[in-house]
């Protein structure tokens, strides 16, 4: 397939979505030469923000809902579907009886990318690990000028409307969620490289069972090139049983080269200079590694590379040192084992603000390294009866002391309150934050604001 198949189509972009994948791919249909129409379920003035960056694209819109006629046999001759919509939406059932090409924005990235693709999956870490991984080999690749694209299910980066300036030599990392997977399995497409960080249950609402879940996200492996120029890389991680039993499936198919990463792995004068806490991060920097040292990245260039890692905002990020107390903004911990990581990353006295959207998970973990590791927690939002109830059990000398705050300001006031000199404050939530904020950006900028506060 080349750029030239939609020239003089039309083409139906699905759900611009709050993420802007649908921006990504009806910019690329314009550049293309296609007729685009953009349709979502959300109103012009709900997508305001996102509209405003195609004011240069000639499109037409069809907003506040779907038409039956864009997708029905007079519609549109190409399909191109947002992630979040569900595989058995009946809009694109419609498509489907009329005959229309349906395809996506990542769909449409692995047909045209001519580079080597490292794709990167798991339920937690993916961003650290796929930034950290374009980092190294930026770093570190032999014959210059390699570029090294970053991009994918990662927020403003690289995509598909970009796929046109990547050469043959360069190197695509990309981050893939298990929908985007599963979008590619349809087309039984997969990375040169593919990496699984971890998993955990996540997304259980779409996928259904953990199980269901699991096989979304192997599928990176099983469609992955076997037969192409390029080698064939599997990464698993040895530390997770799941991902340590595909390591043992597929080690000896024929094609594929496989390997194992752990966060006790990596070497002691490349782990020294690592400035991220924790093993989870460890974990990370060993997957990220076993990229580097697949594409032949040479070991003396790494060392420099690591320690110039900085990390991503909002993951474990220190704010700011006052009076001897570290506060640490993690909001994008949106999940159980992400807040369990950030409890388990330090050692000293531990006071954590938790809760807020409810996704119907289970906070015993949680609750269990929170009675092991913390001081105190400090609930807000939805979710702070729940975790308070998964404390209780665990905690029947009251040793870890649980508070109720009315809001975020509250919660930091109260963990001022309760700091000495030597503690770490998190706002690790395990929640997403929905019931109080726009996004873990608006939490983290509140928590930022209160915490310089008190400087
Ligand atoms: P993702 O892209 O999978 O959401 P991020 O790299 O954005 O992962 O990190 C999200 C949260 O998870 C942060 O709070 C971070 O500190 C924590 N985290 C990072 N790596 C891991 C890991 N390997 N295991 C568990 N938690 C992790």
């Amino acid at each position: 397939m080349d750029r030239d198949f939609l020239r003089d189509r039309s083409v139906l972009v699905m759900g611009l979505g709050r993420f802007g994948g649908g921006l990504d791919a009806a910019r690329f249909a314009c550049r293309a030469g296609a007729r685009v129409i953009v349709t979502d379920l959300a109103s012009r003035e709900a997508l305001a923000g996102t509209l405003a960056q195609l004011t240069d694209c000639p499109i037409e819109y069809h907003l506040g809902g779907h038409r039956e006629e864009d997708f029905g046999p007079d519609g549109a001759d190409v399909v191109v579907v947002n992630p979040a919509v569900p595989p058995d939406n009946r809009y694109l059932a419609i498509a489907r009886a009329a005959g229309k090409h349906i395809t996506s924005q990542v769909e449409l990235f692995f047909e045209l990318c001519p580079a080597c693709i490292v794709g990167i999956t798991g339920s937690n870490g993916k961003s650290t690990t796929t930034i950290l991984t374009a980092h190294l080999l930026r770093a570190g690749l032999r014959s210059e000028p390699r570029a090294v694209w970053l991009g994918g299910n990662i927020g403003n980066e690289m995509w598909l409307s970009e796929v046109e300036h990547i050469q043959a030599d360069d190197v695509a990392v990309l981050e893939l969620s298990s929908f985007q997977i599963e979008q590619l399995a349809r087309i039984h497409r997969g990375p040169h490289v593919a990496v699984i960080t971890n998993l955990t249950p996540n997304h259980l609402d779409r996928h259904g069972t953990f199980e269901a879940y699991c096989d979304a996200k192997e599928s990176l492996f099983r469609h992955q090139p076997l037969d192409a120029e390029r080698p064939c890389v599997s990464i698993f991680n040895a530390d997770d049983p799941v991902t340590r039993s595909w390591y043992e499936r597929y080690l000896r198919q024929p094609g594929r080269r496989c390997r194992l990463f752990s966060s006790d792995d990596v070497p002691p004068d490349l782990a020294k200079r690592f400035t991220l806490p924790g093993q989870a991060n460890r974990a990370n920097l060993a997957a990220a590694l076993q990229v580097a040292e697949a594409l032949e990245v040479p070991r003396d260039r790494l060392a420099p590379a690591i320690a110039s890692f900085r990390g991503l905002p909002h993951r474990l990020e220190l704010v700011r040192e006052i009076n001897g107390v570290r506060w640490y903004d993690d909001s994008k911990a949106t999940t159980t084992p992400s807040a369990v990581a950030a409890l388990e990353a330090f050692s000293c006295p531990r006071i954590v603000i938790a809760g807020g959207y409810d996704k119907h998970v289970s906070f015993d973990d949680f609750a269990a390294a929170l009675v092991r590791c913390a001081k105190a927690v400090i609930l807000i939002g939805a979710t702070a009866p729940k975790i308070a109830e998964a404390v209780r059990p665990r905690n029947p000398d009251d040793r870890l002391i649980v508070q109720f705050a009315d809001g975020l300001p509250q919660a930091v006031a109260a963990c001022a309150a309760l700091a000495e000199p030597g503690d770490v404050v998190l706002l690790s939530t395990a929640c997403a934050s929905y019931d109080m904020f726009d996004n873990y950006e608006h939490r983290a900028a509140v928590f930022r604001a209160e915490v310089d506060k008190l400087a």
